[in-house]
């Protein structure tokens, strides 16, 4: 049984909103993440090289505030599968689903099924009308077909916040992301950095200097040297990269890296914590590896 201590309020920090865009095939998720990701206003210190890690973080300004940057970071894992296998681990990491509907095609099976992915996981919804500048846009039979599933909009006396977008021709993008930062507020989500991190496996895979995990930090914060155990999996971190391909020497509350130093690829969803030293981290390791051993012996005798 893991224990895990409360943070008392007053170790609490904002922290930035975690999106996730979902939505029917073709409405223009992948578009319109490129263009967010674009939207960064203090990008480009790395020249724009930027390689593909399932998660990034921009700045943008606050919206009424406009000399306070805020922080949102965006997952890119494509599919709605992404998000079931993590759902499926207990693994409730977005704070937001923003739904993209094409205003030309309106509600879809995908649409549909995205949402009650997103009603699941218990995040807030807002809908991303997009495609507006198709001749055959209809923003508002979107928001007649969304009602009827209960997502109100605003203008209408409800509480969903609808945004009307082009990821082609931009047009309504700075008023998504501004849309995103206000409900962050009123969401007011916070995490205590000044502890041993915790959070959750976004992507993995094995490249030539050995398994990398992209975690996406929930609470605490990472360092370089931590000693990180994550499902049957143990190492010391020894590189943290982000999107940017920058290297990090730490990364605090709803952060996404690029972690190096693990035994072994870990499935997306799973847990990850730091632990005390090394002889810790591989006893827990090898217990876990012995259970999911007798597990599996269990379940084929049956
Ligand atoms: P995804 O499957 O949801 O990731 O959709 P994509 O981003 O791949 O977009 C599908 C197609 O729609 C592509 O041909 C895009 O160029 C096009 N598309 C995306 N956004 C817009 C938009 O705002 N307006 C128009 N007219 N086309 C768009």
């Amino acid at each position: 049984i893991e224990v895990d201590i409360e943070d008392k309020p007053e170790q609490l920090k904002p922290r930035a909103p975690v999106v996730t865009i979902m939505g029917h095939v073709d409405h223009g998720k992948t578009t319109l993440l490129d263009v967010i990701r674009k939207s960064d206003v203090v990008a480009g210190e790395a020249g724009g090289i930027t390689q593909h890690i399932g998660a990034y973080t921009i700045s943008f300004p606050h919206p009424e505030r406009k000399n306070e940057l805020q922080q949102i970071t965006f997952l890119d894992t494509p599919g709605h599968a992404a998000f079931s296998a993590m759902r499926a681990r207990g693994a409730n990491v977005t704070d937001i689903v923003v739904l993209v509907v094409a205003a030309n095609d309106g509600v879809m099976p995908q649409t549909l099924e995205a949402l009650s992915h997103a009603q699941a996981a218990k995040a807030e919804i807002m809908v991303a009308v997009n495609k507006v500048d198709h001749p055959n846009a209809n923003p508002m039979r979107v928001r007649q077909q969304l009602q009827e599933k209960g997502l109100v909009c605003e203008e209408w006396g409800g509480k969903t916040l609808f945004v009307d977008v082009s990821a082609i021709t931009k047009q309504g993008v700075d008023k998504l992301l501004e849309a995103i930062l206000l409900q962050a507020e009123i969401m007011e989500l916070k995490a205590n950095p000044d502890r041993r991190a915790k959070g959750n496996v976004i992507e993995s895979g094995l490249e030539p200097g050995g398994p990398t995990a992209t975690v996406l930090v929930r609470k605490g914060t990472l360092h370089l040297g931590d000693v990180v155990i994550c499902g049957p999996f143990y190492g010391k971190v020894r590189a943290l990269i982000n999107e940017e391909n920058k290297r990090l020497k730490e990364a605090g509350p709803s952060v996404a890296v690029k972690l190096l130093g693990l035994n072994g690829v870990p499935e997306a969803g799973l847990e990850f914590t730091v632990e005390e030293n090394e002889k810790e981290a591989r006893d827990i390791a090898e217990k876990r590896t012995m259970e999911a051993r007798a597990m599996g012996q269990e379940a084929r005798a049956k």
